[in-house]
């Protein structure tokens, strides 16, 4: 090869390096408004604690993610725009205690029976993924995936049980032959997309091994536990001894017979509450129809003591008395007086992170379009807890409208839809 041919070498080199970096630099600096846009959200406020945001901004959304959040996004290239003026947008809420799983007829399912389909509720409250709080045990998750996971358009989780069979309401829930840890974890590592935990309750004897179980699985996982106390032979200090940090404790302000309360009869957060709180241990609320009482939650709320979460535990029961709704629970914080920022937080965010599933409860860029755009109603409105006891309030969150990756899935006002003209 002569110098010529070299110097021609290196100048095309030169050329194409250049033509790279044009494009590349191009590439960045393109307002994604060239990008064509499926939905294109505008002037709603958006509140997103992942990446800070607090702020009146735009969303875009194309394939089913979302490709751009900024001021002002220009509407040309999209195919839908709604306006959000004076509505909050934020990640599609986390439900982390719902029981979704019918099964089989031929199982008994006793607790199962009382399961939701997921699509009817979720939605409707801004809600894009639920978690069920072991429904299903390592023998019948599988059924789950199925009936329900596959066939929702709600991104469905699963707290495994440690009972083979799951929440199966009679004696097979006692046999600590069906409580195994390794098979747990087995299925826990074969379904790693969907299984976010393991779930120890509803057990009646006195053994701690169906405990330490599920606590073994959780530890081979890497996976939070979460404990659904219906455990009268189980001190509350001792369960919260041996949960570990970021492990899960749900109906937090439970008073009933076989559940300690938080607050003694002072009305004071117990120590080992507080220590447990410290320690990493999170306190989820876990509604339901008998897990939430204004006597527990009211005083601790007071004394700083806050859920981390907002499970409804969503069943045939709760949904129709005073738990109502996942937003019917954050506007019960909201009237007890939490800031709209930390009941938002407790949504989407805090859940997120409790699953370890930091890619969902946020609107980065390249993050699946799970998104709830808000109205905080003003009025005078009720609020009931699990024992018919009421509190009123002058705010209540109300979901306008709901995305799940890309697509609309409720629109209250209609919103995202034409108008009505006659020809
Ligand atoms: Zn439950």
């Amino acid at each position: 090869m002569d110098t010529k041919q070299i110097t021609y070498d290196f100048k095309c080199l030169f050329k194409i390096r250049v033509i790279i970096s044009l494009s590349l630099f191009v590439l960045m600096v393109a307002p994604a408004g060239a990008q064509e846009m499926d939905i294109l959200i505008k002037n709603g406020h958006v509140f997103d604690p992942k990446n800070n945001i607090d702020s009146v901004m735009d969303i875009a959304v194309a394939n089913g993610k979302i490709i751009q959040v900024a001021a002002d996004i220009k509407t040309e290239n999209a195919k839908k725009v709604i306006d959000a003026t004076g509505l909050f947008v934020c990640p599609g809420l986390i439900d982390i205690h719902t029981h979704v799983f019918v099964g089989s007829k031929s199982d008994k399912f006793a607790d199962g029976n009382n399961s939701l389909s997921p699509d009817d509720f979720t939605f409707r409250a801004g809600i894009t993924t639920v978690v069920d709080a072991g429904t299903s045990g390592w023998r019948n998750f599988p059924l789950l995936k199925k009936q329900v996971i596959d066939e929702s358009r709600t991104r469905i989780l699963a707290f495994i049980n440690i009972v083979s069979m799951g929440m199966t309401g009679d004696d097979a829930q006692e046999n600590l032959a069906e409580m195994d840890a390794q098979k747990t974890a087995q299925i826990i590592r074969e379904y790693s997309d969907y299984i976010v935990g393991v779930k120890i309750g509803h057990y009646k004897g006195e053994s701690w091994i169906p405990f330490g179980n599920a606590l073994k699985a959780g530890e081979l996982t890497d996976k939070p536990l979460f404990v659904e106390c219906h455990l009268p032979q189980y001190t509350l200090e001792d369960q919260l001894a041996r949960m570990r940090p970021g492990d899960i404790i749900t109906h937090s302000f439970e008073n009933v017979s076989e559940r300690e309360p938080v607050v003694d009869k002072d009305n004071k957060v117990l120590p080992v509450v507080l220590k447990a709180s410290e320690k990493g241990v999170l306190f989820d609320v876990g509604h339901g129809g008998s897990g939430f009482w204004f006597n527990q939650a009211v005083p601790a709320f007071k004394q700083g003591f806050w859920p981390y979460s907002f499970g409804t535990d969503m069943h045939k029961f709760s949904v129709n008395r005073g738990m109502k709704d996942m937003l019917n629970l954050m506007s019960k914080f909201l009237s007890m007086g939490m800031p709209l920022k930390e009941v938002l937080l407790r949504g989407s965010w805090n859940p997120a992170r409790a699953i370890k599933r930091e890619d969902l409860g946020n609107l980065s860029v390249g993050a699946v379009a799970d998104i709830a755009v808000l109205r905080v109603r003003e009025g005078k409105f009720g609020f009931v807890d699990a024992r018919d006891n009421r509190i009123e309030g002058d705010q209540r969150l109300e979901a306008e409208l709901t995305i799940r990756a890309g697509k609309i899935a409720w629109d209250l006002n209609g919103i995202s839809a034409r108008k009505y003209e006659q020809n």
